[in-house]
């Protein structure tokens, strides 16, 4: 009988969790995982009473959802979705619904708005964030794609989505790939904040040669403050966590970090709008470099570091608080970064963002949710045209007052010879950002020098280009 709300098709994690926590809320599911058995696993162990039936073929799922259809894909990204979504197309009717939740790049889901729509095939891409938990519990949820689709999804992702108080995390972004691209961008700050939380634990951990219990202490009071954040949070927890011998499980983990692609699609985004997003590209990079263990083995044997500084309980204390505070400045910096990114991808394909409303989204659920999104939603609710979020009072303030100690705790990990590329990406980021003059001066006067690329000059209108034979003149 055709009279399920939903259509799910991928029970794997996401899949089976998103499933628990739509039928918990009353919707009527019909699940398709191309492996039966884990259908048949899915319902025998996880289903128990809720409103949810399987189907063994695209068919009979299509044939079990009242109109108009609406048809949710969680598979692994990129040819698999199009994969579906070619075998779906020719069982659905004008208005039906496909709606993408995986991590898809947002170019893919402007393509696939547009050839669906050429079909009359309604399309949303979606990010959805918050891992397994945030799934069955509550995840932050980012949908785009075709306006004319939302009303009809919308009851179901705001039910399932996380609230912040009685706000659902979970908003319309935007045309087409507008959704995956602000969860694209979510990834990217992801992996800023985890690098940052990486860097500020090795300047504890090896610059001040504290223990994992130590850190975790730290950790966890910083996570009572500003900072108060989930990766904050989990940080402590695990470094609290032991291995069988009763040493910290962290310690006996490959310092190799894998990546799956959302955080260098953001620095290629931002190298393509010219945008500089330099605390998320050196994350990717930083990940890269860890990667490469065999050559820094060597490399640790050929350039061996001094011998650690001891410190006195007073200079520890004073340079935690430091690490603290380089690592607040360098957040916002961050997420400064992040919106800079997307309101230039705004502007470029035409989206009309809602930047309160994406902290709002990231605000619970999420990865990376943290205190610190309210103040971000409030400084954009407070001035929807806030041209970057270094000019909002409330961030003025915390820079200000953070910046000695920003650059104590960078001096502190110069002297020590631990890399800490985004703290210090951060810093330099900022460092030119509030310069009225930078040295581009001389950049295009060498432009200018071996390829007559012109210049402006700074005492004619802005637009008038000049050019100098440095050679013959000179
Ligand atoms: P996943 O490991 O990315 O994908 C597994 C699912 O894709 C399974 O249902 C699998 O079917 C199906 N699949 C893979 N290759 C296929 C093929 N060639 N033909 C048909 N089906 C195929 O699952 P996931 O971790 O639950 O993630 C789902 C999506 O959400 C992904 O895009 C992911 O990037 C995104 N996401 C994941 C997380 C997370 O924390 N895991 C968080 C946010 C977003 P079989 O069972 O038959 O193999």
């Amino acid at each position: 009988m055709a009279s399920a709300d939903i259509g799910l098709i991928g029970l794997a994690v996401m899949g089976q969790n998103l499933v628990l926590n739509m039928a918990e809320h009353g919707f009527n599911v019909c699940v398709y995982n191309r492996s039966s058995e884990k259908t048949d696993d899915f319902i025998n162990r996880r289903v128990n009473e809720l409103p949810v039936t399987a189907a063994y073929s695209l068919q009979e799922l299509v044939d079990s959802l009242a109109a108009p259809r609406k048809v949710m894909l969680m598979v692994k990204a990129g040819e698999v979705v199009d994969a579906f979504i070619d075998q779906l197309v020719p069982l659905l009717d004008a208005g039906d619904i496909i709606i993408d939740g995986g991590n898809s790049l947002y170019t893919d889901s402007n393509r696939r708005t547009e050839s669906l729509a050429e079909k009359g095939i309604l399309f949303i891409g979606t990010g959805v964030s918050g891992g397994e938990e945030g799934a069955r519990f509550g995840p932050s949820i980012m949908p785009g794609g075709n306006a004319e689709a939302w009303q009809s999804v919308k009851p179901i992702f705001q039910a399932i989505a996380a609230k912040a108080g009685t706000e659902p995390c979970c908003d319309w972004v935007g045309d087409k790939g507008a959704g995956h691209y602000v969860k694209m961008v979510h990834n990217g700050i992801e992996y800023g904040d985890m690098q940052l939380i990486a860097e500020a634990y090795q300047l504890m951990r090896e610059g001040l040669s504290m223990s994992a219990d130590e850190c975790q202490q730290v950790f966890a009071k910083w996570n009572q403050g500003v900072l108060d954040s989930y990766l904050i949070e989990i940080t402590a927890e695990i470094l609290t966590f032991k291995d069988k011998d009763g040493e910290p499980l962290v310690d006996k983990i490959l310092d190799a970090a894998g990546q799956k692609g959302t955080g260098k699609w953001t620095g290629i985004s931002s190298l393509e709008l010219g945008i500089p997003v330099t605390l998320i590209t050196e994350s990717v990079y930083a990940r890269c470099l860890s990667a490469l263990k065999t050559q820094r083995v060597t490399a640790a044997k050929l350039y061996p570091t001094e011998n650690k500084a001891n410190y006195s309980e007073a200079e520890k204390a004073d340079l935690i608080d430091a690490i603290h505070d380089a690592l607040y400045a360098s957040k916002i910096i961050s997420y400064t970064q992040g919106y800079m990114l997307m309101a230039e991808a705004a502007k470029a394909y035409g989206w009309q963002l809602n930047y309160g409303g994406i902290a709002l989204m990231w605000r619970g659920g999420c990865i990376i949710r943290s205190r610190f999104l309210e103040e971000i939603k409030q400084a954009y609710e407070a001035k929807p045209e806030l041209e970057n979020l270094l000019q909002a009072v409330f961030f003025e303030k915390a820079i200000k007052q953070a910046e000695p100690q920003w650059r104590k705790a960078l001096v502190f990990a110069i002297q020590s010879q631990i890399a800490a590329p985004a703290l210090s990406s951060a810093l330099a980021f900022f460092d030119g950002y509030r310069s009225e003059v930078v040295p581009a001066n001389l950049l295009q006067a060498q432009r200018d020098y071996f390829g007559a690329h012109t210049y402006e000059r700074v005492d004619a209108p802005r637009g008038e280009f000049f050019h100098t034979d440095w050679i013959e003149s000179g």
